[in-house]
């Protein structure tokens, strides 16, 4: 295929047999926060160069290097959204909906575009399942989040592959004296730091911890701790969190190199990881940002959330082969109909049958075909029955009723029983 007919590098099509799998988690996901109270919003996928800047930071990996950014044709300069928690900032803002303090627990889904190296689990189009909460500054809330995806991890099966890691980056007065503690070591050893590092240092020198290179690393062993520079406030914020998980169970380690790459984060930051995956192993990552709304021309309101990644959930997934048997099955029944008087019969019987059972997975054979070549389709389907339809069924008001999965005889049932039957063999999803 020509070059300009194939999909961009890092933007990939979801195939229909991987579509199942997304369904199931993004149900898994949006059934949970239903429960748990959470509203969906949806912001739109552009938005003006600027949003991003003000909020995710100048200096950060994102706004430096990894958006799509382009001119729109009359001159405004449009980014690609590479996250969602600027968008929905701007939203709330924008629609008054937190600022009397109204508490908003939101969430939203959708496609994030970052030019990125495409490899396993790093996309240049990617998904997120993301939340925000607003105005409430407690640790409370902060453990309901890591409740609920320690919930999910569990309904999912994939609890025992993540780790979650907790962090506190106090508030801005406290880590900037972190900072400049850290900027003083760090100069100090300035040769032994690597050449990305000491670029850092100048622009965003919380990000030399997160530093990949080994003797960077070494020369971090020695490096102040932020936990000797938090507040009391965030002190007591984050012994709350814990308190909390610890109540609960759920295990924990601490990581004084957590920063997370976005400016805005402030108290706790939080990432789950997995060593199934390879050099992508954040699957879920967050953090409280009680600056930003201020920050970005709102009144001060505390603000806290989280972004899931899609993609890596869904290969974690299939690489625990935690996927349910149900899933992969897309139809319950088919219907073969032989002869134009059965096909017409067929359809009616369909509808019928789809009046009373509107959950059930019904296909109807299309393109007519030979007995023969109607059971391959039938069977092709993932189908546990099929129906027939031929001469004899036709002369009898009956169709056929074929187990295609494990034992059983064919019978015959009269057409006017066939969903109460049905009903009672098909699990409705
Ligand atoms: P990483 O350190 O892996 O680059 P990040 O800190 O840039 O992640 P966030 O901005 O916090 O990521 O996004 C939240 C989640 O979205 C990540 O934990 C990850 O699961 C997913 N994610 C981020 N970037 C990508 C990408 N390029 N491709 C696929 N998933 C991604
Ligand atoms: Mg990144």
């Amino acid at each position: 295929m020509s070059k300009s007919l194939q999909a961009i590098r890092g933007m990939n099509d979801i195939l229909p047999e991987q579509t199942p799998l997304w369904r199931y988690f993004e149900g898994t996901v949006s059934r949970l926060l239903d429960n748990y109270g959470y509203k969906q919003i949806r912001m739109p996928i552009v938005e003006f160069t600027e949003l991003f800047k003000r909020s995710i930071g100048e200096v950060t990996d994102i706004v430096e290097k990894e958006m799509y950014t382009f001119e729109d044709r009359n001159g405004d300069s449009l980014t690609l959204r590479p996250e969602g928690t600027a968008a929905c900032v701007r939203a709330v803002l924008e629609h008054g909906i937190t600022g009397g303090g109204q508490v908003q627990k939101l969430w939203y889904i959708g496609p994030m575009f970052r030019h990125e190296r495409p490899q396993k689990g790093r996309y240049r189009q990617f998904h997120q399942i993301g939340l925000e909460v607003f105005n409430l500054d407690g640790p409370d809330i902060d453990a309901e989040l890591i409740v609920m995806t320690w919930r999910l991890w569990g309904e999912l099966g994939i609890r025992d592959a993540v780790k979650l890691e907790l962090n506190s980056l106090g508030t801005s007065e406290s880590r900037a004296r972190y900072r400049d503690a850290l900027v003083e070591y760090l100069s100090a050893h300035h040769d032994k730091l690597d050449e990305d590092s000491q670029r850092r240092l100048k622009s965003n020198p919380l990000r030399v911890l997160d530093t990949k290179n080994v003797d960077t690393q070494a020369v971090l062993v020695d490096a102040p701790k932020m936990a000797d520079y938090l507040d009391d406030e965030s002190r007591a914020h984050f012994e709350g969190l814990k308190a909390r998980l610890d109540a609960i169970g759920i295990p924990y380690v601490l990581n004084p190199k957590l920063v997370r790459g976005l400016d805005y984060y402030s108290k706790t930051v939080f990432e789950w990881v997995t060593d199934k995956l390879g050099a992508q192993g954040t699957v879920c990552a967050g953090g409280r940002y009680d600056g930003l709304v201020e920050q970005m021309g709102g009144k001060p309101t505390p603000g806290v959330g989280f972004a899931m990644g899609i993609e890596r959930l869904v290969l974690l997934l299939e690489t625990l082969e935690q996927i349910p048997e149900e899933i992969a099955r897309q139809v319950d029944v088919y219907l073969c109909a032989f002869g134009e008087e059965a096909e017409l019969a067929g359809l009616a019987l369909a509808e019928r049958v789809r009046d009373q059972l509107p959950h059930l997975r019904l296909q109807v054979n299309a393109g007519a075909g030979s007995f023969k070549s109607q059971f391959k389709k039938a069977d092709k389907s993932g189908a546990l029955y099929a129906l027939i339809l031929g001469d004899d069924e036709m002369a009898q008001q009956v169709v056929g009723f074929k187990p295609l999965r494990g034992q059983g005889e064919q019978q015959s049932i009269a057409w006017d029983a066939l969903a109460a039957h049905l009903a009672t063999c098909v699990v409705q999803g």
